[in-house]
């Protein structure tokens, strides 16, 4: 239970820095880790406000949703999260927020365009906004059919490349390979977020960013030819 422990450690860390950064007010959002050996998802407890919370809150649950080792009940969005770690198996952290810029877009309903070079370094195009759920899902299992609707989005997106989305009415979820890169990608797309709305402000009609320009900032940074940074 060892490696566990670090989970839950990375966890709290993780949730603690969404709040730290401003991405969460009250008991808002959540973030979750897993363990790929053991299929053990780490998690926020639900309805604790951040200042409360410590590691030892995280709870731990297993694929099918059932606390392996907590009196508290894990985040009320769980299963959304579980849904994603089942359908995107290359990723091992997801975040959900209701950060103000991303949500903005959420509930205008609009995908955020590539406008510029600070979008271009993290997505190789737009960040998608997922189709709105019908009243079946909303009155079924609300919590997996927001899950399903950000999966049904991605059936032509690579979740490797674009590791953000926008729910339709709702807000962000991020994800990456750890807790702490999709705590990072949650800040980065409240930046575009800010960013993209500002532009368009300034100039309703702006265009997309040139896709060679897009490219160039994607693939400096990301993929087999990268050549940013010290690594
Ligand atoms: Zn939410």
């Amino acid at each position: 239970m060892g490696s566990l422990k670090e989970l839950k450690e990375q966890v709290w860390q993780s949730n603690m820095d969404l709040f730290r950064n401003n991405l969460v007010v009250h008991t808002f959002g959540n973030v979750s880790g897993i363990d790929r050996a053991q299929n053990i998802i780490a998690i926020k407890p639900s309805g604790i406000p951040y200042p409360e919370l410590t590691a030892d809150k995280i709870v731990l649950v297993d694929l099918e949703n059932r606390v392996v080792d907590s009196k508290y009940k894990p985040s009320s969005d769980t299963r959304s999260h579980l849904i994603l770690y089942k359908a995107f198996s290359n990723i091992s952290g997801i975040v959900h927020t209701h950060s103000p810029y991303a949500t903005a877009w959420a509930q205008a309903n609009r995908s955020i365009p590539c406008l510029g070079t600070t979008h271009a370094d993290h997505v190789p195009g737009e960040i998608p906004c997922t189709a709105e759920l019908n009243d079946k899902q909303i009155k079924g299992d609300y919590e997996s059919e927001t899950a399903n609707q950000i999966v049904k989005k991605f059936s032509n997106i690579s979740p490797d490349e674009v590791q953000m989305v926008l729910v339709a009415g709702h807000g962000p979820f991020t994800w990456g390979k750890s807790p702490e890169q999709a705590v990072y990608h949650s800040l980065m797309l409240e930046e575009i977020a800010k960013i993209g709305l500002f532009t368009l402000l300034i100039n309703p009609g702006v265009e997309s960013l040139k896709k060679a320009l897009i490219d160039k900032h994607f693939f400096r940074k990301h993929g087999e030819d990268s050549y940013y940074g010290q690594t």
